[in-house]
């Protein structure tokens, strides 16, 4: 705590994971004798910088850029830019930090990292976002590569971001170096499914979840929170899986749709037009209504799917869900759960899906957009979901399997946690006093 004041969501993610490794360590006192635990809760590297940008009116900007490349024992550091105002650097450590942990579970070979900065997308032009964008890469350019640092998308950053981003990086190196970045547009060396993967493979997740019990989103009534990229495609993966989403949010409130939220004008009103979920409970009338301010847990469901952002359910919403009949529960966001929700959860006996295994699908379809640019191919939609699923079914069967080795069968966050680590571990240990 002393090393690292006021990082209250970095000191919350590490709880986390320590938490679920004591039995590792007893097991494997090798960890132990050459500082594993210290080690990897220290960053390899943090980078902060300087953004200045001039908005429309000539008036100039400065924000802080940030890119904490935290390990790098598996991959090159893999982990996406957030872009919103309440990043700091306690939101970029506990976010690179739950990476490497992910991007281990994946079985894929990529390291952790994650980057940001605290710039207000909202109410932005587009030229606005480009020239933020430019300036950005002017800085983040020189500490990235296909073998070094692999940044992609996060919350305020989508493909039209990643294009300004990529865009800039390639005109300053002059290399068409399409690794560098994922979540490209297929135009320019994107891959199929890295857009719908993190909701996708959350959706699959979930499915896997409720199938080791006996049962299957079949007509089962879901609460998803965001309406952004995770939200959308976890909505649509859900909804083909024959779920039926009565609930989605933003910031500003949620909607309840009893009859089932309208995917087709969802898009419309949050990925064409960029308006708030009031807009969609506007247009689509009937039984549809918007709910201003308030929690979009106390909408009563089978199954919750949290994907919008950090300590977004409380104990008390956790209390809510259990009462409401929630039997399932999938983190599209990471950590959006908060420690005593998770107790909740456990103790009424709720499949509880971290994020680190329920969200990993979006990391593990950029880690395939690296194989494809790294071997100029690119696969079709149908083989890369197919890819998808298979990790994501691999992911679920390992979390499984490791907490019944370790004596807490059903606990997916020690399964992820235990699981993730130990591959990582092992590396670093390998890798010798790095
Ligand atoms: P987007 O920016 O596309 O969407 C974020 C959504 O969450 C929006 O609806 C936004 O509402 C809402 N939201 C964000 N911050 C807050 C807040 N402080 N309070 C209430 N609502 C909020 O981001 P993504 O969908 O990409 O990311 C969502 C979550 O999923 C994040 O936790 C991210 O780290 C995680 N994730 C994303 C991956 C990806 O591939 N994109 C991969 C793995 C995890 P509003 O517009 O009003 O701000």
């Amino acid at each position: 705590l002393h090393r690292n004041p006021g990082e209250t969501e970095f000191h919350q993610a590490v709880r986390e994971v320590l938490e679920s490794i004591g039995p590792v360590l007893g097991k494997h006192p090798e960890y132990a004798e050459s500082k594993i635990i210290e080690r990897i809760c220290e960053p390899e590297r943090q980078i902060i910088f300087r953004v200045p940008w001039e908005d429309d009116r000539g008036e100039v900007h400065i924000n802080r850029g940030f890119r904490v490349e935290f390990n790098s024992a598996l991959g090159p550091y893999k982990g996406g830019l957030r872009f919103h105002p309440s990043v700091y650097l306690g939101i970029v450590k506990f976010l690179g930090f739950e990476q490497i942990f992910k991007n281990s579970l994946t079985g894929l070979p990529i390291g952790g990292g994650k980057g940001g900065s605290d710039f207000d997308p909202k109410g932005r032009s587009q030229r606005e976002i480009m020239r933020f964008c430019q300036s950005f890469m002017t800085e983040l350019y020189r500490h990235i590569g296909e073998y070094t640092d692999v940044p992609a998308g996060d919350i305020g950053v989508g493909g039209r971001e990643v294009g300004y981003l990529f865009g800039q990086y390639k005109r300053i190196t002059n290399r068409y170096e399409s690794g560098v970045i994922t979540g490209k547009g297929l135009s320019y060396g994107g891959a199929q499914v890295r857009t719908e993967a993190t909701g996708y493979g959350c959706a699959f997740f979930v499915d896997e979840m409720l199938k080791a019990r006996g049962t299957s989103f079949d007509g089962k009534r879901v609460v998803v929170s965001g309406s952004g990229n995770v939200a959308v495609y976890t909505i649509e993966k859900i909804q083909q899986l024959g779920g039926v989403v009565v609930a989605c949010s933003d910031s500003s409130g949620y909607v309840v749709d009893d009859a089932g939220i309208d995917l087709d004008l969802l898009k419309q009103v949050k990925e064409v037009e960029r308006l708030r979920v009031d807009v969609y409970a506007k247009r689509r009338g009937g039984d549809a209504s918007f709910v201003p301010g308030r929690s979009v847990w106390e909408v009563p469901c089978e199954v919750a799917m949290p994907s919008a952002t950090q300590n977004e359910v409380t104990g008390r919403d956790a209390e809510m869900l259990v009462r409401g009949g929630c039997i399932a529960v999938g983190e599209g966001a990471n950590m959006p759960t908060m420690p005593e929700g998770i107790r909740v959860f456990q103790e009424a006996g709720v499949a509880f899906g971290p994020g680190k295994a329920a969200n990993a699908g979006g990391v593990a379809t950029s880690a395939l957009e690296m194989q494809q640019n790294a071997s100029r191919d690119s696969w079709s939609f149908e083989f890369s979901e197919r890819r998808l699923q298979e990790i994501m079914r691999d992911i679920h069967a390992r979390c499984l399997a490791t907490a019944d080795e370790y004596g807490m069968p059903g606990n997916y966050v020690a399964g992820a946690n235990i699981d993730g680590f130990r591959r990582v571990a092992d590396a670093m240990l390998a890798l010798g006093l790095i």
